[in-house]
């Protein structure tokens, strides 16, 4: 029988081949072994050659960032092709996702249809999965077919990074993906996460928070909060441990900490400066430099690269830097490479890797391709980042948030915060206030990328 999800698969293709002129779709390209391999590129069949005089982008990625790129190019250029290539047949949202994980939305709220995306904006909805892009010829290799280009926007995430926890051992990173997942990427995370809380009984649940620029930087904290305001709730006898390998809680540090020490006196142990050094899984023991812990379940949440797309593409930085995408970091194009740009969280800039960053950041790089096709002249404007993070569900939604835009610094060459404000007070009204200002923070992105 067919589910939800082999018909919306069927939806997305059906509605790509009939608009698509450039892209094939093989039939035996699921087929590893008959797949052909053309001047070094696995891919399907040749090319069809694009149809008419229009331009066509072609996103790769329909997060936070790509649906934002695909949206905004059709406004500044309404007589584009644009084309999203996304693996995933719908859309389940990350931001959000933990207070899915407590119980406190339900999960249609995190639910959006592509098609939907597609058809209110008027793009290309294309359900494939990118495995190479021939910069020369300028094709897009996918397992449903090939899709030609003029301009190349990548936006596909990012990927984990768990060589400094594994060093090599690859049973133990299939062991930590599958039985401890870190939940900072796919859906699937969250819901086995969400099992586990479910079904936690008594001891320590652990959670880590990684060094260097994370993906979603109070997402632990928060997520920690909302478990152990679980297990207050239920009467559960367990403790939240946050293992975080850096000196600090690295965001929002006053309303966590105090949330930390009021709300979950009894149910967090915040320890900083602690970098796993070694698992020993079967007696679900962890070591960092100074301490043992011991676990009853855990989420191991590791440091975090670009996307492996970038590296297979071959527009990583180099060996070293693999996991860092090699773009100017003002106009987000590759360089050397004038028709591909990258945006969202695959970015190597300091930003914070954050739904709200990767959806404004792709207003700029639609803005930044349009004004090249059009022949105009761009400037550079800062992505913002708006990001709010519950501390409790009960009574009601309690969060806390940040405001932020970006600003080179010529000293150090890099981009730091500027105009911040914080608001870090969860008690009472301002708490509560907090929380329905992240339901309607929810509400507009969703619309901003799907209607
Ligand atoms: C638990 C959690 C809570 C968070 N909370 C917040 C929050 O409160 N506020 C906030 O602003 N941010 C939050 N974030 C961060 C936010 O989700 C990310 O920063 C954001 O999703 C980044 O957008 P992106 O478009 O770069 O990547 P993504 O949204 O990850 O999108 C990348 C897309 O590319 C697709 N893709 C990848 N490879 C391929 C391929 N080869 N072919 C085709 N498609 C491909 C993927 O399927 C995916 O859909 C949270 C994240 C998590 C996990």
């Amino acid at each position: 029988m067919m589910n939800r999800r082999d018909m919306l698969k069927l939806a997305g293709i059906a509605t790509a081949s009939t608009v698509i002129t450039g892209c094939t779709a093989s039939t035996n390209s699921a087929e590893p072994t008959k797949m052909a391999t053309k001047g070094g590129i696995l891919g399907s069949e040749a090319p069809l050659p694009k149809n008419g005089t229009k331009q066509r982008v072609v996103v790769v990625g329909g997060g936070w960032s790509g649906l934002s790129v695909a949206k905004r190019l059709k406004k500044f250029i309404p007589d584009l092709d644009v084309v999203l290539i996304e693996q995933r047949a719908h859309f389940v949202s990350c931001p959000i996702s933990n207070l899915w994980l407590v119980g406190a939305v339900d999960l249609e709220f995190l639910t959006h249809s592509y098609l939907d995306a597609a058809v209110n904006n008027g793009y290309t909805f294309f359900n494939a999965t990118v495995h190479n892009v021939d910069k020369k010829a300028k094709i897009v290799y996918t397992n449903e077919g090939t899709v030609n280009y003029d301009y190349l926007v990548l936006a596909p995430g990012i990927d984990y990074d768990y060589e400094a926890w594994t060093k090599g051992d690859t049973q133990l990173e299939y062991e930590l993906r599958t039985k401890y997942p870190a939940g900072f990427k796919s859906h699937s995370e969250h819901q086995t996460i969400k099992e586990k809380v479910e079904n936690f009984e008594s001891g320590n649940f652990i959670v880590t928070v990684p060094g260097g620029n994370y993906r979603c930087l109070p997402g632990p904290y928060e997520r920690a909060c909302l478990i152990a305001g679980y297990f207050k709730e239920n009467g559960i006898e367990g403790k939240v441990i946050i293992l975080d390998e850096n000196p600090g809680i690295t965001i929002k540090k006053k309303g966590f900490s105090t949330a930390f020490n009021e709300l979950y006196k009894d149910y967090i142990v915040y320890v900083p400066n602690a970098k796993i050094e070694s698992f020993d899984l079967k007696n679900k023991k962890v070591e960092t430099e100074f301490d043992e812990y011991k676990f009853a379940d855990a989420s191991f949440y590791p440091r975090i690269r670009a996307n492996k797309l970038i590296e297979a593409i071959g527009v990583a930085k180099d060996a070293i830097n693999k996991g860092e995408a090699n773009i100017d970091p003002f106009t987000y194009q590759v360089k050397g490479e004038p028709y591909i740009f990258c945006s969202g969280d695959v970015r190597p800039m300091a930003f914070s890797k954050s739904g709200n960053t990767s959806n404004s950041e792709g207003h700029v790089v639609a803005r930044v391709i349009a004004n090249r096709i059009l022949g105009k002249k761009d400037e550079w404007v800062s992505p913002h980042t708006t990001c709010y993070s519950a501390v409790a569900v009960t009574p009601k939604i309690s969060a806390i948030s940040v405001n932020a835009d970006y600003a080179w610094n010529k000293t150090n060459h890099a981009f730091g915060f500027a105009n911040a404000s914080t608001m870090e007070e969860w008690h009472g009204k301002s708490g509560i206030n907090g929380g329905k200002g992240l339901i309607e923070w929810a509400n507009g992105m969703y619309r901003d990328m799907f209607m």
